[in-house]
């Protein structure tokens, strides 16, 4: 799963529109959240993927007995795997559906065909509301952000996509529903320029290793450790950019100056470990 969401986040989805559909944006616009934009993507794959069983549900075997395999989705799995609940919390039915013969004539007893399916789906729809299911989706997001954090380019490329969207709104039709999301904005589609703090400053500066991700100049030896100037928005808000710990890297007040308000493809040159 966690895999599958690393490989290529936005192959599955086929209806990644629905996350930023009925003001879905609305919930990325407030800068910087801890719960910051790669989480609440992730959220939203993983809720997409483990909700979604187009040919029939997924079977995971559960129990060891080899002549009474038991068989559970694969969000019961997970959060046993997660130790979020150390026993399934449903077991898939088996299809009733009786063989037909040519020699049978009672009537089925189920008429239903999707009956298993019906079943899956049902109890799914209980589960998403649970807090265990929460549960598990923080942790999913927690896992992926712990390792797509250190890739600039992919962190752009979701960045991008909302700025599309960020680049639609006009603050001005928000006012009547939601003074506070239009306050934050300082003309159509670009939010206010808004100071990144600490946390989210140290982190990018120890992942960029504390270096200009552009030309390298070694910036730890400044006074102040992490200088606003040299923190960029990737995607700048003048774009549609978020402010977002996902959509700042470190530049050096020369690159920074240079780059201003202009979309580049972020450095994917990565420094050695050692
Ligand atoms: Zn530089």
């Amino acid at each position: 799963m966690i895999d599958s969401i690393m490989r290529n986040p936005f192959l599955h989805l086929r209806d990644l529109e629905d996350l930023t559909l009925d003001g879905g944006i609305h919930d990325f616009l407030p800068p910087w959240q801890k719960d910051s934009a790669l989480h609440k993507f992730v959220r939203f794959v993983a809720d997409d993927l483990l909700m979604s069983d187009s040919d029939g549900p997924t079977r995971v075997r559960f129990d060891s007995d080899a002549r009474h395999p038991e068989w559970i989705l694969p969000v019961d799995a997970a959060m046993i795997n997660y130790g979020i609940t150390s026993e399934p919390s449903f077991l898939i039915p088996e299809d009733p559906t009786p063989k037909v013969t040519a020699r049978s004539t009672l009537p089925p007893q189920h008429e239903d065909p999707h009956f298993v399916e019906n079943a899956c789906y049902e109890h799914l729809l209980e589960l998403r509301v649970s807090q265990a299911y929460g549960e598990l989706l923080a942790r999913i997001a927690d896992e992926v952000f712990f390792v797509m954090f250190m890739n600039r380019r992919a962190l752009a490329n979701l960045n991008k996509f909302l700025a599309t969207h960020v680049d639609d709104i006009d603050p001005s039709f928000l006012e009547g529903e939601d003074r506070e999301l239009a306050a934050l904005f300082v003309d159509e589609g670009e939010l206010k320029r808004s100071r990144p703090p600490t946390w989210a400053r140290r982190a990018v500066f120890y992942r960029d290793r504390g270096r200009c991700t552009n030309c390298a100049a070694d910036l730890s030896g400044l006074v102040d450790s992490f200088p606003a100037a040299n923190y960029d928005h990737m995607i700048p808000l003048a774009r549609g950019g978020l402010n977002d710990v996902t959509n700042i890297q470190l530049l050096c007040e020369r690159c920074n100056l240079r780059k201003s308000d202009k979309i580049t493809h972020p450095s994917n040159q990565y420094r050695r470990w050692y």
